[in-house]
């Protein structure tokens, strides 16, 4: 299947880091171009939330490949928020849209997404939600969205910020607790960057460092190259 956009919507893939702000500028891009948004970080933790709540081993890839049988995931843009829902089944889809974001689910993700049967099946879930859009393009982003996911996609961003600033933002954003703050973050990036490479631009990506640029500015940085590459 093509996500290049001769047809379909204009992809815009953006990869980067924990901390890189790659979510919050990747929802703003896409308000301000009129685009539709896919987090695919949160179908990872959706997948790992559900795990939790059924008590399974999430290094046990059998187990989890087993759950993907009866998990299903789908978001709902309102805004500038994205609502998820999990269905595990036949049963009622909850909304986990903040479960998701909870230090349990955070510290374990890393651990169902490197299970090889647990990416193949979500990039299949992604590439159906591309495509589906009704917006004349769509910004997503990851790990592995330039390299894996749309490779092919018409704009294609990694999007870093030297380790001190990722940590000093991820800070802000969650605890007062600096330190506890920083080792999650590299070991997550550690965990993370043994299964994609995303702290190397491929061929052909264009690498947007905010390190000095603050939240406007990024975003601008964003719409302007989509501005010009579309
Ligand atoms: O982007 P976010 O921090 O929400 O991603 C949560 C986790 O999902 C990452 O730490 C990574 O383990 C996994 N992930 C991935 N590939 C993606 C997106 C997320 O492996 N494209």
């Amino acid at each position: 299947m093509s996500t290049s956009g001769t047809h379909g919507p204009v992809v815009v893939a953006i990869d980067g880091p924990a901390g890189s702000g790659k979510s919050s500028v990747s929802k703003a891009a896409a308000v301000a171009l009129e685009y539709a948004f896919l987090d695919t970080g949160a179908a990872y933790r959706s997948l790992t939330w559900l795990g939790l709540e059924r008590g399974i081993e999430l290094t046990d890839a059998a187990a989890v490949v087993e759950l993907l049988q009866t998990f299903h995931y789908s978001t709902e843009v309102h805004g500038a928020s994205t609502i998820v829902h999990v269905a595990d089944g036949g049963g009622p889809p909850t909304d986990v849209t903040a479960a998701i974001r909870e230090p349990r689910v955070t510290a374990e993700v890393s651990d169902i997404a490197r299970i090889p049967e647990v990416r193949v099946a979500l990039n299949e879930v992604f590439q159906r939600l591309i495509l589906s859009t009704d917006r004349p393009g769509i910004v997503v982003e990851g790990r592995d969205i330039t390299t894996v996911v749309a490779p092919d996609a018409r704009v294609r961003i990694l999007l870093t910020a030297a380790e001190d600033v990722r940590i000093a933002r991820r800070s802000a954003e969650l605890s007062p607790d600096a330190a506890s703050t920083a080792s999650q973050l590299r070991e997550r990036d550690r965990r993370d960057a043994q299964v994609v490479d995303f702290l190397t631009a491929a061929p052909g990506v264009t690498t947007i460092d905010s390190t000095e640029l603050d939240f406007g500015q990024t975003v601008q940085a964003v719409v302007d190259l989509v501005r010009t590459t579309s």
